[in-house]
C-alpha cells in the first residue's frame, strides 16, 4: 500500500489527489494520496509528517504553500536543486534518510521547451517559491533573467541568490519598453476566483515577439494568457508544468513512471 500525501495550508481546493491517485490506479498500484493540512507555524505538525516518511509509513509527500521553506529544516538532505532554490516541492525517503526536492524546475524547463524553447532573455513577474524554481531553471540555461517584484527588495535577494539577473520594480513604468523573449507569471494574480485580474498592467505593451508562460493553471485561459493571445503572442498557462512536476514527483515516489495523459485526464474535468 503506498501511501502519498500533500502538506500545506489550506489543502481544499488542491487537485493533487485526484491526479496521483488516478496514476496509481493506471500503473495498477495500490495506493491514496490525502490531503495534510498544517497551519502556518506549526513545526511540530511539519516534523512529524517528515518523521512519517522517514520511518516508511507515508511513500512520499508533495508540499505546497506556506511550507515550501518552513519544512526544510525538519529534512536530513536537499538536492543540488532544492538547494539552489531554497524550497522543496516534494519529499522522498533514500537510505533511510527524508530527502527534499524541487520538481518545479525540472517541471517547467520540460513543458517550456515544448511550448517555446528557452530564450535568451526572460521576464519573471513575482519572487515566491514557483519564481525561484523559474529563475533557477532559466538562469541554468544561461538565460538573461530580469525579476519583476512589487517589493523590490525581494527582486533584489533574488538577484544575490542568483549572480546576474536584474531586479525591477513591477510598474508600468518599468515594464514599458523591455524586450524579453519569454515572460513569466509567476503570482497568483489572475488565479481562481479572481479570474478577472491580470499582473501585467493593463496599458503596456508586451515585449515584442515574447513568449507568455503563465504558471496559474485554474482557469485554463488566464487573462494574462488571453490577453497575450489577443496581441499576436504565443501564450500558455501552466496545466502542462502541473502535470509535468507531478509525473517527476510519482516517479521518485514509486519508481514508475506516471502516465501523463492520465493525470491531465483526472484534473481537466476539475479547471474551467
Ligand atoms: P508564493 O510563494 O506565495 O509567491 C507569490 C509571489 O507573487 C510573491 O512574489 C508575491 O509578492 C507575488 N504577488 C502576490 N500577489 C501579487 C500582486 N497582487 N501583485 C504583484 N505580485 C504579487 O507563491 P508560489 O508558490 O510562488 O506560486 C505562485 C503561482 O504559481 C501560484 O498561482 C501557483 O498556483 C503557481 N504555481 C504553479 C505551478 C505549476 O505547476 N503550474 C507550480 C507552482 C506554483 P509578495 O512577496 O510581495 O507577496
Amino acid at each position: 500500500m503506498i501511501k502519498l500525501g500533500l502538506t500545506g495550508y489550506p489543502l481544499e481546493h488542491s487537485l493533487s489527489p485526484m491526479l496521483h491517485e488516478a496514476a496509481l490506479r493506471a500503473a495498477g498500484l495500490q495506493g491514496s494520496y490525502s490531503l495534510y493540512a498544517v497551519r502556518p507555524g506549526d513545526k511540530k505538525g511539519l516534523d512529524s509528517l517528515v518523521s512519517r516518511v522517514r520511518s516508511g509509513e507515508l511513500s512520499g509527500l508533495n508540499v505546497t504553500i506556506p511550507h515550501k521553506q518552513s519544512i526544510i529544516p525538519f529534512l536530513d538532505h536537499l538536492t543540488p536543486p532544492a538547494q539552489a532554490i531554497g524550497a522543496v516541492n516534494t519529499i522522498y525517503l533514500t537510505d533511510g534518510k527524508a530527502v527534499g526536492d524541487n520538481t518545479d524546475t525540472p517541471g517547467f524547463l520540460a513543458d517550456v521547451d515544448r511550448f517555446a524553447a528557452v530564450p535568451a532573455s526572460a521576464l519573471i513577474l513575482g519572487t515566491g517559491g514557483a519564481a525561484r524554481a523559474v529563475v533557477y531553471a532559466l538562469w541554468n540555461r544561461h538565460c538573461a533573467v530580469s525579476v519583476a517584484a512589487r517589493r523590490l527588495e525581494q527582486a533584489q535577494q533574488l538577484a544575490e541568490r542568483f549572480p546576474g539577473i536584474e531586479a525591477i520594480a513591477l510598474t508600468p513604468a518599468t515594464l514599458e519598453g523591455r524586450t524579453a523573449g519569454l515572460v513569466v507569471n509567476a503570482t497568483p494574480v489572475g488565479m481562481f476566483p479572481h479570474v478577472e485580474e491580470s499582473p501585467w498592467p493593463p496599458d503596456v505593451t508586451f515585449p515584442e515577439g515574447a513568449a507568455v508562460y503563465d504558471l496559474i493553471y485554474n482557469p485554463a485561459e488566464t487573462r494574462l494568457v488571453h490577453l497575450a493571445r489577443a496581441a499576436g503572442l504565443r501564450a500558455i498557462s501552466g496545466l502542462g508544468m502541473l502535470i509535468e512536476q507531478a509525473a517527476l514527483a510519482f516517479e521518485l515516489w514509486t519508481g514508475h513512471k506516471g502516465s501523463q495523459q492520465v493525470m491531465l485526464n483526472a484534473v481537466t474535468q476539475s479547471i474551467p
